[in-house]
């Protein structure tokens, strides 16, 4: 139900957390995060923030300058730690945090399985991930767009590869996504809250545009692969 997303300068992991607390207002049954050190590291919990909390300070804090979080609100499986997003693909090297409903995903499953990709969750999400690796060439926004080809429903998915651990690329159709743009470091967010302690300046996304970022700065692309410009809103009131 909540997405963050952070690469930059500061450790990830507070950065998500305290995003993710600000989005709590939208609802939740359990929560998660992919970070990324010599490898993507993923710990998702069940249940409130605190015992996802309680989980990374058990493991013992990833240092990371990139990552994606996110809390759920069940569609497609009950709530659960194996339910719960991140998910990553088979292979270990994709993580998708996804909000929304990919309404075909029992095809794209039935598709995968046939492939020889095992699947972890009951979740519509797990596709996006398990896809996402199938076609993925180490070009994340040209992967991003023909698996936005193969997927029906509404979505903001937020992607991260082990083999780039210097980018992120998302998504939105139907389900809110914005870009905030920092000094040292860029961000998504469902929503404007999840980012006000750290900027005011956003670009707000529209249907199906796919944004790819780096610490130093953001690219923005069409479904055709074409980069596009936009202005930058700026927020002004406080919460
Ligand atoms: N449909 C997805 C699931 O059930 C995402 C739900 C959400 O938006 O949090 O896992």
């Amino acid at each position: 139900c909540g997405i963050v997303g952070y690469i930059g300068n500061e450790e990830a992991v507070p950065v998500l957390m305290n995003g993710l607390a600000k989005l709590e207002y939208r609802g939740y049954d359990s929560a998660g995060i992919s970070v990324y050190n010599d490898g993507i590291c993923t710990i998702k919990s069940k249940g409130r923030l605190s015992m996802l909390s309680d989980k990374i300070h058990g493991e013992g804090v990833v240092s990371s300058h990139i990552g994606i979080g996110h809390t759920r609100w069940a569609t497609h499986g009950a709530p659960s730690d194996r339910n719960s997003h991140p998910h990553n693909s088979q292979s270990g090297k994709i993580s998708v945090v996804h909000n929304g409903i990919i309404e075909n995903y029992m095809d794209l499953k039935a598709f995968l399985e046939e492939k020889g990709y095992r699947f972890a969750s009951e979740t519509d999400t797990e596709v996006v991930a398990q896809l996402f690796d199938f076609y993925y060439d180490g070009d994340a926004v040209g992967t991003l767009r023909r698996v936005i080809g193969k997927i029906r429903g509404a979505y903001a998915l937020a992607i991260m590869c082990n083999d780039h651990p210097d980018s992120l690329v998302a998504v939105r159709k139907d389900s809110p996504l914005l870009v905030g743009l920092g000094h040292d470091g860029n961000y998504i967010a469902s929503d404007i809250p999840a980012l006000l302690e750290y900027t005011r300046d956003y670009y707000l996304l529209n249907e199906n545009e796919i944004v790819f970022l780096k610490k130093e700065g953001v690219t923005l692309y069409d479904l055709d692969g074409n980069q596009i410009h936009k202005d930058v809103f700026h927020v002004t009131w406080d919460i």
